[in-house]
């Protein structure tokens, strides 16, 4: 029978979230010590640990037939595959940097300077848009120390809380890109292949939608249910069943993380008592 491979990092900031997503999915990986291969058990699949920066290529030649990388790495190595979901992790962007003490404008402030990184494709592309000439210093690792030794007047790297960058004495002044996470695949696969990873992906969703949403349940007065059930955005319509105390009823529905507080919010300006918030194991939707 067919299998697929997928290529996910073998260490660093992608791996673990990466394993979680994929043990979620009710994948069971034997020999899971991350040498180079592992089987799955009871899912016809298996994982290749690779750096990350390699993902994209071994997709496109056909050697994974998908893998997980930040939006970052994608865009850097210029491959042309298929984002198949965004899955939400490693959240971060890649910014321009200068000394904090600089008095910043605009863009033009780069022509002519130095700038140190290890994203030279995506640097390369804003700065031509920009139609800016700049120098392009590529380092990998520890970008942030480059202007502090006189490497270079600006650095291009990954941003989270941006605490890295204070720590160096640097200020983001462009945001070029945001990322995270994304699930590749190649556009070419055997229908056999396509198959099983139209089937991973479907587990993969339903683990992306139950960590997104609740499982709800409240007390609802009957005088008050139509507004109580108008405030639920729910699947389809919210449950409702009657309690043993007259006029009042049971409501059990899903809500989105983001509407959470908001939703919770109104239920309780509508009386509604004996909330109870429950995280949902797999959610199909
Ligand atoms: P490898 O050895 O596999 O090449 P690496 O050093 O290139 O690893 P990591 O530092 O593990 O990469 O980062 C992997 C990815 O995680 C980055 O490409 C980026 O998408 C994301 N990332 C990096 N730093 C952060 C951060 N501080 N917050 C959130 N996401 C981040
Ligand atoms: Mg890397």
């Amino acid at each position: 029978m067919e299998k697929i491979k997928i290529a996910i990092q073998k260490s660093g900031r992608l791996s673990e979230k990466s394993l979680d997503i994929i043990a979620e999915a009710g994948i069971n990986l034997i020999n899971g010590s991350r040498k180079l291969i592992s089987l799955a058990s009871n899912f016809p699949l298996e994982i290749l640990y690779l750096r990350d920066d390699d993902i994209p290529q071994y997709i496109a030649d056909g050697v994974a037939d998908a893998g997980i990388v930040g939006e970052n790495v994608l865009a850097e190595s210029g491959a042309q595959l298929k984002v198949l979901e965004r899955l939400g992790f490693a959240r971060c962007r890649l910014s321009l940097a200068v000394n904090k003490s600089l008095d910043y404008s605009d863009p033009e402030y780069f022509e002519g300077k130095r700038i140190a990184t290890s994203f030279p494709g995506i640097l390369k592309t804003w700065l031509d848009k920009n139609k800016i000439n700049a120098e392009i210093h590529v380092i990998n690792g520890s970008v942030e120390i480059a202007t502090g030794i006189g490497l270079a007047d600006a650095i291009f790297d990954i941003v989270s809380s941006g605490s890295t960058l204070l720590s160096n004495g640097l200020k983001e002044v462009e945001k070029v890109m945001d990322s995270e996470a994304v699930l590749l695949t190649s556009p070419e696969m055997s229908d056999g292949k396509r198959e099983i990873l139209d089937e991973f992906l479907f587990r993969l969703r339903a683990v992306l939608a139950s960590r997104n949403n609740k499982y709800i349940l409240l007390n609802a007065p009957d005088e008050n249910l139509d507004n109580i059930i108008n405030a639920i955005p729910g699947m389809k319509s919210p449950t409702v069943l009657p309690l043993a105390l007259k006029g009042w009823s049971s409501v059990h529905s899903v809500v989105n993380e983001n509407d959470f507080w908001q939703v919770i919010g109104k239920l309780r300006d509508f009386g509604a008592e004996g909330i109870l918030v429950i995280p949902i194991e797999k959610m199909i939707v």
